[in-house]
This record gives structure tokens, sequence and C-alpha cells, in this order.
């Protein structure tokens, strides 16, 4: 049996496009997953294909094709599912997307996986194998007896920054109204701490990088996990939300683990933006401090901002603008409100009659896809094309990176010379 496992991208994230570069690149996990959860007793062939950083052989012809995609990845789904199709393969479809999209994934792939793989994917191949195949399989509850280490042998290490990537849990135990890692994960779920301590372990380098929504989620169990981490001294990076600042015992032991950048949404400046998306329990008071409290413990800070929010008015891109490169946030991130599609904020905006388009190839956080409030379309985008612009000038990334922590810098100033890079091509006015 040959299978063919692709992680689709958008075209501002796929290899040849040249916008998104090795220094913005974290490396999936999705498909050496399911290459790992390949039974061996079917002896298939598989190859892995992330098109972030290489291409799919479209002249291949596997007998089963799984796919992932995100939402603005899903038109290019849909296309490699045409082309596989069309040469006799069977086209399987899971992640966000056919998860809660899963009606319209039908129209395009023959399975449609809701939920995780851990056990549904053995059995989708062998009833392909015995000719049996259902339409929809279903795997809800995380279930961490079945949990497999990624096949990281089709990692190709050489073209991401972030190579040794682990996801310690998954899901968030938040429920901000825009995302979908608590629509597509129901609970939040912690592996097993020495299973993942396992699969670091055998990792070459010293860099791991997490992928989880927020590795403090359980604090308690991030005590646990960071307290085994910290014996087998390497360094760390992750996602954290802002309270992280109101536990700083918990701060000193990832600390003492090695935390070296924590990637931490910020959104927005306005707080009743925050508390209207449900994300509340962010303080904007808090932001000066504790940025300020990372860095002097050695933590760098990627800071994410989305603009488009009810309240955000032609004001608002210029005062995040000045508040990113005053509080110096050494990688800057922006995007635009992007309802996307299975979401509240989605279910929300269609109510009130402010959806624009269901391309969803445009929901890639660059293009506007609803009416805004206080703003029209073409006020939203011009004001964070300037914000990105502004950001990523030279003289911005010089003052941002001036001060310390300086141990990863010269990567932090790298990854910023890649977000100019991308900026200049998906942001220019
Ligand atoms: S805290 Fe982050 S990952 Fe969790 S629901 Fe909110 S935006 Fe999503």
């Amino acid at each position: 049996m040959k299978i063919l496992l692709v992680h689709t991208q958008h075209a501002i994230q796929r290899f040849g496009t040249g916008m998104y570069q090795k220094y913005l690149r974290y490396a999936p996990l999705t498909m050496p997953t399911l290459a790992a959860l390949v039974p061996a007793e079917l002896h298939a062939e598989v190859r892995v294909i992330d098109e972030m950083v290489e291409e799919v052989d479209l002249n291949w012809n596997p007998d089963l094709v799984g796919i992932t995609a995100i939402s603005s990845a899903s038109p290019r789904a849909y296309e490699i599912a045409r082309h596989f199709k069309n040469k006799g393969a069977t086209i399987v479809m899971g992640g966000v997307h056919a998860t809660l999209m899963t009606e319209e994934a039908l129209e395009h792939v023959d399975v449609v996986v809701k939920g995780y793989a851990e056990e549904v994917w053995p059995q989708i191949l062998h009833d392909f194998k015995n000719g049996c195949l259902k339409r929809v399989y279903e795997m809800r509850e995380y279930n961490s007896a079945l949990s497999v280490s990624p096949a990281r042998q089709f990692i190709r290490r050489s073209r991401y920054i972030a190579c040794n990537t682990v996801e310690m849990s998954l899901g968030c135990n938040r429920k901000c109204d825009f995302c979908v890692a608590h629509r597509f994960h129901q609970k939040f779920h912690a592996k097993d701490v020495a299973q993942v301590i396992q699969e670091i372990k055998a990792m070459p380098g010293k860099m791991v990088t997490f992928l989880d929504p927020n590795v403090a989620g359980d604090a308690q169990y991030a005590r646990e996990f960071f307290t085994e981490f910290k014996k087998l001294k390497k360094m760390w990076v992750g996602c954290v939300t802002i309270d992280i600042i109101n536990r700083p015992e918990l701060m000193d032991l990832m600390v003492e683990s090695g935390a070296k950048g924590f990637l931490i949404g910020f959104e927005s400046l306005d707080q009743e933006a925050l508390d209207a998306a449900n994300k509340g329990f962010s303080r904007v008071n808090d932001y000066q401090k504790a940025i300020k409290e990372f860095h002097r413990r050695g933590i760098v800070v990627q800071g994410s901002f989305v603009f488009g929010f009810d309240t955000d008015d032609l004001n608002t891109c210029q005062n995040t603008l000045d508040f990113v490169i005053k509080a110096k946030i050494d990688l800057p991130q922006f995007t635009i409100y992007t309802p996307f599609p299975g979401t509240e904020a989605f279910l929300r905006l269609e109510k009130e009659g402010r959806i624009l388009t269901r391309d969803w190839s445009r929901y890639n956080g660059h293009e506007v896809v609803f009416m805004p409030k206080n703003m029209t379309p073409e006020q939203l985008k011009a004001g964070v094309d300037n914000v990105w612009k502004t950001t990523y000038s030279y003289s911005s990334i010089l003052k941002r990176l001036s001060d310390p922590p300086y141990l990863i810098k010269p990567i932090i100033f790298l990854s910023n010379l890649n977000f100019r890079w991308f900026m200049k091509r998906v942001h220019a006015q």
C-alpha cells in the first residue's frame, strides 16, 4: 500500500512562494504522527510532505492520500484531493477544518476524520485494505493510552528554525470566541510526563519548541512537567497566556528549566475587546510590567495582536504600534480579526450579516473577510499594513531588540528579518 500524507499550506506559507522563510517555520507534527500510527503489518510505503518546506510530487501514484488543513488551506487541500482522486487514489481528510466543516469536506474527499486520529487512522487503513471504508470516522475524546511519538525521520529538520517541536498537552482550557483550539480539542488533555520527556531526550540539539496553545494551561501539570524537563538541561520556547505573571513560582521553575521565549497572544490593548471575546483573563494593565518581567528573567517575547475587534477604530493601529515599540516586543506579529468557520465569532458575525466572503483561502489573517464596526474594510487593511511596515523598519527592529536578554537574540534578529521580508510581500502598500 502506498500512502501519501500531506500537510497542506496556504500560498502565504507554501514552499516556493518565498514569503515564509526558515526563521519563522515550526515543524508541524500531525503527519509524522499519522506516519507513526501506520500499522507495521500493512508494510506500507509512506511519504510525508509539509507544503511549507517541500512540494508535493504530483506524479506519484499513491493508493491513499491523507490530508490535513486549517481553514485558509482548505481550498488547497481540495485541489490536492481532486488531483489524486482523478488518479484513482482514495482521499482521507482530517484536521481543524474537516472536523468543523465536515459536510463541506465530504463533497471533496472520500473520508473525513473528526477529531483525533490515534484510534481511527489505523482502523481506516485496515478498512481501506478490506474495502469497507466508512465516510466519517470520529474520535473526539483523546485517549492517552494510544498516544505515539511522531515519526521524526519525516521532518526535514534543516528547513525549520524550530525542528524539535513537541506537544506536552492538547487543546486549551480557555474559550476565546475567535479561537479554534477549544473547538477542535473539546477538552484540555495533558500527556503522560514520562512519555513526553522520553521523546524529548531522544531529540538531538538543545532547543525544544512546544506547540501547545498554553504550556501553563494546567499549573499543577506544568509544575510536574518542568521539574522533569529541568533535568534534561535543555532550553525551550512555547506559548503562555499573560496571566502567567500571577504565578511567579511557576515562572521561576520555567526559567530554571530553560525557558528562553514566550509566545503570547496579547490580541488587543483594549480590555473591553478582550472581555467581549471571552479573553478577559488577559489584563491589559499587566502587559507592560509582564514584558519587563519576562525580559528580566531572560525570556524573549513573541507577541501577537489582532485588529478588527468591534471596539477598534482608526486609532487602534497607531496605539498598538506605539506600544509594541515602547514595550520592546522582540518579535511582534499582527493579524486581522478572522472569524474562522465553526467558531462562535463566525456565527455571531453571520447572524449580524457581516460576513463578506466564504472563500476560506481569504481567512488567512491578512485579509478582511467581515465588515468591521468602526472602519471600512479598506481602512482596517491599510492600518494593519502600516503597522507591519513600521514595526519591521530597520530602525524599529533595532529599537525593539536593543535591550537584554541577548542569548537567543541573533535568532530573533533573523526572525525579524524574515518577518520584514514577509511584510514586504504580504503587506506592501
Ligand atoms: S488562550 Fe489562546 S489558545 Fe486558548 S482559547 Fe484563547 S486564544 Fe485560543
